[in-house]
């Protein structure tokens, strides 16, 4: 079973996302484990504190060195000869993409590391972690939805968790840079009334032909090639 080890000041809100639907599934099959770890319960502060002001000044705190080195030492133990990558989750980390998740999904544990404030002191990024990813060009105000949206792309590429093994194969990003077809679903007209206008939202007659062939080809077309990202 893969292990996903989040290490947060808030472990209450990685549960509710992660024992939801396909991740909880996955948890419940045993494919996959959700760890919150309360990133106070490793500091060896007397007030478990966990962040101080940044050298040369500025605004906000920096979360410290100590629980994280505590934690991931602890994590590390436990997994004994388990292959373990440890990632901080970092706005300025290399972007995460699909291809990130299928590398990822090698390991037998993975472990989290959520920022908060102006961030986690640099010594953990430069001598702890394996890897320091974003999820995308914005900041957020801590690093658990990062560790959860990377958790949940990569726990859908775990064998058994998908229940039709066609949905990985045609899905957006699966072929690089290649994105899903258009899907449509019942019914296959729905008249969209806004105001005083009516219009007929239709299905492609495609779909609705029966011709297999066809609708391969259809498919096949409609399949967008994703924009070059900027190096
Ligand atoms: N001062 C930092 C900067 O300018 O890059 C932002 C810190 S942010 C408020 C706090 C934490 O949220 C980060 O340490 C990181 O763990 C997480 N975070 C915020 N945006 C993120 C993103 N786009 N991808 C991954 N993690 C992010």
């Amino acid at each position: 079973m893969k292990k996903f080890h989040i290490i947060t000041i808030f472990p209450e809100v990685i549960g509710p996302y992660a024992t939801a639907s396909i991740l909880g599934r996955a948890q419940s099959k045993k494919l996959a484990e959700v760890i919150a770890h309360d990133l106070r319960s490793f500091s060896t502060d007397k007030h478990r504190k966990v962040d101080d002001a940044p050298y040369g000044g500025g605004a906000g705190m920096v979360m410290t060195v100590q629980p994280f080195a505590d934690a991931i030492k602890a994590i590390k133990k436990s997994a004994k000869k388990r292959s373990v990558c440890i990632v901080v989750t970092s706005a300025s980390g290399q972007r995460f993409t699909e291809a990130d998740a299928v590398r990822l999904s090698a390991y037998d544990e993975l472990v989290f590391l959520c920022g908060r404030y102006e961030g986690i002191d640099q010594r953990v990024i430069d001598n702890l972690a394996d890897e320091s990813l974003s999820i995308g060009d914005y900041v957020l105000t801590g690093g658990e939805l990062p560790a959860l949206v990377m958790t949940d792309a990569i726990i859908r590429l775990i064998p058994g968790v998908l229940g039709n093994a066609e949905t990985l194969a045609e899905e957006s990003h699966t072929v690089e840079g290649v994105l899903e077809y258009p899907q449509y679903t019942k019914p296959e007209t729905y008249i969209l009334k806004v105001g005083r206008k009516t219009t007929n939202l239709v299905v492609p007659p495609v779909l609705l032909s029966g011709n297999h062939a066809a609708i391969k080809k259809w498919r096949a077309l409609q399949a967008k090639i994703a924009p070059k990202k900027e190096a």
